[in-house]
């Protein structure tokens, strides 16, 4: 882990270093009058890889929600790249890659053009020479140079998602958010979705996945956090492994390698 964002080296990562990504503290909130996330304390530094999981119905998404700010705690404080969450307003800095990339198959665009897309914040006169050239970076970190001219809907599953991860690199994020990113992707694409984020992450990328597959997180993300509505665990995947929290959490039906349902 680093805590530097070298894989984007143009990148603005502006927010100071003793300044989390996402703080929350205390946070409560519920759709209705029923808590579904309960007083929520917790930071995500640079370059950590953490992942959040949880039976279904847990919260996880949102608890994503309350930390990107599309919902606002009932309760408590959320805070995003040091600004409170729901004011923060520089969608640049965060690639969020969302499950089976859904929009995209109805999209009748090129991989290339949808990369273009993370270079929309950035766009000005004189630039486009070098915008294309960060586009084709990104398109060779995601190891999808050779489907660059291919339309998306043409793309496998994984493809699809290292697409959207290259968006996010040419958008110059300093925060990468997945959620649940690899259902729907064929198992033998899903081993080298995972080196691509761990490469991602060594770079210098903060990574933060919502996830369903114990088996993943514990192998590849450094940091689990793990809720049920309230936090039960937060600290190093070896040590989630060994603890009570994951029978807790999840019942007795969990196991690591199968998925937690
Ligand atoms: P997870 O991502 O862990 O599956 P969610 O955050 O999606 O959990 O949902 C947590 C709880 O909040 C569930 O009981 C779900 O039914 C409820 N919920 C989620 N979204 C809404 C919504 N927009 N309106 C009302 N209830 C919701």
């Amino acid at each position: 882990m680093r805590t530097q964002n070298t894989a984007n080296p143009t990148s603005a990562g502006t927010a100071s270093s003793d300044e989390p990504i996402i703080g929350l503290s205390g946070v409560d909130f519920g759709y209705t009058s029923t808590p579904v996330v309960e007083d929520v304390s917790l930071r995500i530094n640079h370059g950590e890889y953490a992942a959040v999981v949880g039976p279904n119905g847990s919260g996880k998404s949102t608890l994503m929600k309350l930390m990107l700010g599309l919902l606002r705690p009932d309760d408590g404080i959320a805070r995003l790249f040091g600004e409170p969450s729901h004011q923060f307003d520089d969608g640049s800095r965060i690639g969020y890659v969302a499950q089976h990339a859904s929009a995209s198959k109805e999209m009748p665009i090129t991989v290339r053009e949808v990369v273009k897309m993370g270079r929309f914040p950035h766009v000005g006169f004189g630039r486009l020479c070098e915008d294309w050239s960060i586009v084709d970076q990104a398109l060779n970190t995601v190891g999808m140079t050779a489907f660059a001219d291919r339309r998306v809907t043409q793309l496998s599953g994984g493809q699809r998602q290292r697409a959207f991860i290259a968006r996010a690199l040419a958008s110059e994020a300093d925060l990468l958010v997945l959620d649940e990113p690899t259902v729907g992707v064929d198992m033998e694409s899903v081993g080298a979705f995972y080196d691509l984020l761990d490469s991602l992450n060594s770079n210098g990328i903060t990574v933060l996945l919502i996830e369903h597959d114990l088996g993943a997180v514990t192998e590849h993300a450094e940091r689990v956090i793990c809720l049920n509505r309230e936090i039960y665990f937060d600290g190093p995947a070896s040590e989630f492994i060994e603890s009570d929290a994951l029978a807790r959490a999840f019942g007795t039906t969990a196991n690591l390698l199968g998925g937690s349902q």
